[in-house]
């Protein structure tokens, strides 16, 4: 049985230790980073650096936490993300949404270089649905790792931790030689993943083509165009479309197994007790941190949890969340969800437990945990 430790986001004493910032302290104290990062190890502290406009990220001083730990036990951290948009423009978003090494303590890098090209292909043990990927250099090269997730919901996970932050983030948009079928890519898509435009339904919005973090969507006339060679099958067209007039084919079942796969092969390049996850149940909202807004959260904040098991602590947040009373102001009530139903299953309509089945499956942890309150 795995140790899950947690934090409420609750607070009910006018004193620090009550903080959630003093909680998180707390926390990495009881984990006992000391246990698992050796003097002058490096460190990836791997988060999301959000986008323009979704603002709702891990706040830079829960990073900083993480990042004082690791020196407190004179290991060497660096806070790091793979390219979701090109290069200097991603560590430009990170700088406008708070995240950079004065206020993180330490240095803030692209794990797979400035054009997301720097990364080692690794083989997916036990993959059913994927054979080999591109894993950023610095995330494949680095002996430890604290994974920084922000759980929320996804519009195609249907829940999104620590499962999909690894899978989504730690493998890289495209490979130099191989291009997106080695990159995520192959998890959101399958087969040659060619993106399909209605043009009855299409209102010319420009909405796919402002979200196009490779710019190669445009109208030429009327007519929807993209360059498919280098499309990235990221599939943020697709889902910011309104009128459901852009298709790239998916697959539920496929999706959820790939992020399991995507996440297993990215540790398998980690030894045994190097890696410690955090799972941030804050400002959860309906949809991912790559997005262009950020909605207003589904539930009230629930706290933090960590553990050296990413199923465990993949299993102790999502039952957290199908307990927790959704907020009427928010997508939950405009969908009119019932209390009781899974909110997050009800919104995207995902089995979203598929993933975590998938991973404790390949051997990533254990669903069976003891939830130790601190
Ligand atoms: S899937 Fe859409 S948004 Fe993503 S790279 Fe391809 S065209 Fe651009
Ligand atoms: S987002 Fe959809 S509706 Fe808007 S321009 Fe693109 S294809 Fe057309």
């Amino acid at each position: 049985m795995s140790k899950v430790y947690f934090a409420s986001a609750r607070a009910k004493k006018w004193d620090y230790k009550d903080s959630l910032s003093g909680k998180l302290e707390r926390l990495i104290k009881k984990v006992d980073f000391k246990k698992y990062f050796k003097k002058d190890e490096e460190v990836a502290v791997k988060t999301h650096f959000g986008s323009e406009g979704a603002h709702r990220i891990i706040r830079p001083i829960f990073i900083r936490k993480v990042v004082d730990g690791i020196k407190v036990v004179k290991a060497k951290p660096f806070v790091t993300d793979t390219v979701r948009i090109m290069g200097l423009d991603y560590l430009e978003i990170a700088n406008q949404n708070g995240i950079n090494h004065h206020s993180c303590g330490a240095p803030v890098v692209l794990a797979d270089g400035l054009n997301g090209k720097d990364n080692i292909l690794v083989k997916v043990k036990r993959g059913r649905v994927l054979k080999e990927v591109a894993i950023a250099t610095l995330i494949h090269d680095v002996p430890a790792m604290v994974v920084l997730s922000h759980c929320k919901g996804h519009i195609n996970a249907g829940y999104a931790g620590a499962i999909k932050n690894l899978a989504m983030g730690g493998i890289s948009s495209e490979h130099r030689v191989h291009g997106w079928k080695k990159g995520r890519g192959c998890i959101h898509t399958f087969g040659e993943g060619i993106i399909t435009w209605t043009k009855d339904k299409c209102t010319y919005c420009n909405q796919c083509v402002n979200v196009c973090p490779l710019g190669i969507i445009e109208f030429k006339g009327k007519k929807w165009t993209y360059i498919m060679d280098e499309c990235w099958r990221c599939g943020r067209c697709t889902r910011v479309c309104p009128e459901k007039a852009l298709h790239l084919p998916q697959n539920d079942e496929y999706f959820q197994k790939g992020l399991a796969e995507g996440a297993g092969a990215v540790l398998s390049t980690f030894k045994k007790k190097k890696v410690i996850y955090i799972n941030f149940l804050l400002d959860i909202q309906p949809e991912c941190d790559c997005m262009p807004v950020a909605d207003v959260p589904l539930f009230q904040d629930q706290g933090i949890l960590i553990s050296d098991d990413m199923v465990a602590v993949e299993q102790a947040s999502v039952d957290i969340l199908r307990k927790a009373r959704f907020i009427p102001d928010s997508m939950a009530g405009d969908r009119k969800v019932k209390e009781g139903e899974d909110v997050l299953k009800r919104l995207h309509g995902k089995d979203y437990q598929l993933q975590i089945d998938e991973a404790e499956r390949l051997g990533l942890g254990s669903k069976r945990y003891t939830l130790v309150s601190v």
